[in-house]
Order: structure tokens, then C-alpha cells, then sequence
């Protein structure tokens, strides 16, 4: 098995940023990370050398590949300075993400026809769960469908498909082979770290891990990609939703005042980079009892209604508070896979078909945008 120590020499091969020294000796390795046969490595960069840089890095990349036993090799740009160069006083922050040294928008994603994010502007609203039963709910539509798990700081895809296999290299030998289960396609960094392994993910680190689990995956063809976004609206949520050339986004909230605040937020932020929003979803709208089945407007249910006819954006739906949903997704069984007839699976087809349908129309009129003739 190969250590750290394989991995400085095998960058000794690489030519440093000023191209006279390797990698390793212009101290620009930044960090080496080794976890269950999977390498990061951060570079520092000169940001203003961040595209230009791109050539090294993917050096940088092959070279720990080609030591036998890396399954995966994830190299990073950060901005973080050197210790050359530190305290020379330029400004830059620390792990500051730099989009520039990302791809351009739509490589690697040739195959997958329309890509959908779910979002929450803050954690534990119930967002994996409904991207879960979204995306097997899409499926059972007859759309061939994938779940990528970005929610790369508390992965919860291993748990709500109950997988604990880990993918392997895709016949290309280049790619992973995503999992399959319940008819979708699925690919979470909870696969490649064993459980509950902390992983400190920095700002680079976390976009170049994102952009590695959606471009270097052997998807195949897809119509529809259903992305589980991290919480929250920072700088990862926006770069990954400038960089993979989203179709649309779908807000989930629950229905108390402050989650939706953060909703609003989540919406702001998808309308600053020209996302369309597809809609906002309701969880946890109600109590269904499970004794009597009777329903209780614990909150104040509707929020998400209102809020949503205030940004003039389309109401997508509510789901209850319920066990068995609860159950279902912590017992690696949706209740879309578990009881799609089910009153509490309606919601998800519902809401399945509304993006099924929303996405139809946004080809069509995407088809038929005017073409500007100039002569
Ligand atoms: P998030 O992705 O927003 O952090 P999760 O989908 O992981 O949220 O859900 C958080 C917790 O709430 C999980 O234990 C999940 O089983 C539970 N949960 C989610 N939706 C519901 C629901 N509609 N009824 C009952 N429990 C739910």
C-alpha cells in the first residue's frame, strides 16, 4: 500500500507553477490527504495563475493516479499562498474557491439532457429526503434518472438508499461507475469515506470534490440528474450552480417563518445567477397522525404557499410530517420505493411530474427562443 511519501514522489515528476522547479520543491503542495485507497491533494496557486495552472493540476492528477492502488485522485487549485510567497502582502485570502480553475460549463455532461437541483436554504428541513423520493418517483415516470449527493459535508444518499457497497471504476477505467438502486443512478461521496469519517473539507477541496462526483462519473445517458445541494446559499452552492448548467432548482422549506426566511435566500440566490426556480415544496407541513390517520396543522401550515405566490414562483406541492416517510428514509427504504401508492408517496409524484412537465416546456420554449439575424 502506497503513503503519503509516494505521493511527494510521484509530484516530484510534476513541473512546479514557475516551471523551472517540480511540484514538491517549489513548496506548492499544500496538503495530501489519504483515505481508504482515495488521494486529495491541495496546490497553492497565484490565483491570477488559477486557469493557467489547470494543465499542472491535471498532471498533478495522472501522476497519483498511475501509483498502483489510488482508486481516486482528486487534485485542487487554492489560493491559499505558498510558503514561498506568504506574507507578501497581495491580500488574497485563504481557500479562497476559485471558479476559473473549474471546467468550462456543460463538459463532462454531455450525456445527462437536463440537471435539477434541490435546495434548503439552512439543514434538516428534509431536502435529501425529498430529492430521494423525487428521483425515484422520476424514474417510475419512465425518465432515465440520476441523484448526485452534493451535500458533501453530511452525505445522507448511503443512508437513505440503505447502500454500503462502494462504486467501482467504470469500464473506461477512467470514471466511477455510479450504484443503482430503485431505478435511479446514484453517486454520493458518502461511497468513497467510510462512515462517519471526518472529513475537514476546504472551500477548494469542496468544488473540486463536487465537480469530480458530477463530471467523472460514468452516468451514462440520462434525462434528468437530480443534484441533493449542500444546505445553505455560500460560495460552493453558487459555484456549483453556475458550473453545472442547472435546468432549474426546487426550494424545499418547512413551514415555520424562519426556515423560510432561508428559503428566501435560497431563492435569491438562484435567481442572482439566472437558475429558474422551478418551485417551492413544502415538508413537514402537517401531522398525519399514524393511529387515527387524522391531520393536525401543527405549524402554521401554508407558509410556503404564501411565500411562494409572494416571488411569484409555482407552488410545488406539500408533504406531511410523517413516520412512515421518516422511517422510510432512515431505514434505507423511500416511501417512494417502499409504498408509491401510498397517500403519504403522493406528494413526490406530484411533485415529480410538475419537473417532468416543467422541464418538457422548458425545452420547447428553449427550442423556440428567436434567433437574432444581423444583415
Ligand atoms: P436535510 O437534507 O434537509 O438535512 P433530511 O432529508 O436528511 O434533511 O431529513 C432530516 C430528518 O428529518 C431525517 O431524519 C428524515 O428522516 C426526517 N424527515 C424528512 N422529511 C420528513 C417528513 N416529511 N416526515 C417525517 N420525517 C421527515
Amino acid at each position: 500500500m502506497y503513503n503519503t511519501d509516494d505521493i511527494y514522489a510521484a509530484l516530484k515528476g510534476v513541473e512546479g507553477p514557475d516551471r523551472v522547479k517540480s511540484l514538491v520543491e517549489s513548496g506548492a503542495v499544500s496538503g495530501v490527504n489519504i483515505r481508504d485507497g482515495k488521494v486529495f491533494v491541495t496546490i497553492a496557486v497565484d490565483p491570477d495563475r488559477a486557469a493557467a495552472s489547470e494543465p499542472m493540476r491535471l498532471a498533478a492528477e495522472a501522476a497519483i493516479k498511475a501509483i498502483p492502488g489510488v482508486a481516486v485522485a482528486m487534485v485542487a487549485l487554492t489560493s491559499e499562498r505558498g510558503p514561498e510567497a506568504r506574507g507578501n502582502g497581495s491580500g488574497h485570502g485563504a481557500q479562497r474557491p476559485m471558479p476559473n480553475a473549474e471546467p468550462e460549463r456543460g463538459v463532462g455532461l454531455e450525456n445527462i439532457s437536463k440537471i435539477v437541483a434541490v435546495a434548503s436554504g439552512k439543514g434538516g428541513v428534509g431536502k435529501s429526503t425529498t430529492a430521494a423520493n423525487l428521483a425515484i418517483a422520476l424514474a417510475r415516470l419512465g425518465l432515465r434518472t440520476g441523484l448526485l449527493d452534493a451535500d458533501i459535508f453530511g452525505p445522507s444518499l448511503p443512508r437513505l438508499f440503505g447502500i454500503k457497497e462502494k462504486p467501482e471504476l467504470s469500464d473506461d477505467g477512467r470514471s466511477l461507475a455510479p450504484l443503482e438502486k430503485f431505478g435511479v443512478k446514484l453517486m454520493s461521496i458518502g461511497f468513497l469515506v467510510e462512515d462517519d469519517a471526518a472529513i475537514v473539507w476546504r472551500g477548494p477541496m469542496v468544488m473540486s470534490a463536487i465537480t469530480q462526483l458530477l463530471r467523472e462519473v460514468a452516468w451514462g445517458q440520462l434525462d434528468v440528474l437530480v443534484v441533493d445541494m449542500p444546505p445553505g446559499t455560500g460560495d460552493v452552492q453558487l459555484t456549483m450552480a453556475q458550473n453545472a448548467s442547472l435546468a432549474g432548482a426546487i426550494i424545499v422549506s418547512t413551514p415555520q417563518d424562519l426556515a423560510l426566511i432561508d428559503a428566501r435566500r435560497g431563492i435569491a440566490m438562484f435567481q442572482q445567477v439566472r437558475v429558474p426556480i422551478l418551485g417551492l415544496f413544502e415538508n413537514m407541513s402537517y401531522f398525519l397522525c399514524p393511529h387515527c390517520g387524522g391531520r393536525s396543522d401543527i405549524f402554521a401550515h401554508g407558509g410556503a404557499r404564501a411565500e411562494a405566490d409572494k416571488f411569484k414562483v409555482p407552488f410545488l406541492g406539500e408533504a406531511p410530517l410523517d413516520i412512515a416517510i421518516r422511517e422510510g428514509s432512515d431505514h434505507g427504504l423511500p416511501v417512494m420505493a417502499s409504498a408509491p401508492e401510498s397517500n403519504q408517496a403522493k406528494p413526490y409524484l406530484a411533485l415529480a411530474e410538475h419537473v417532468r412537465d416543467a422541464l418538457a416546456q422548458g425545452s420547447r420554449e428553449a427550442g423556440r427562443k428567436p434567433k437574432i439575424v444581423i444583415g
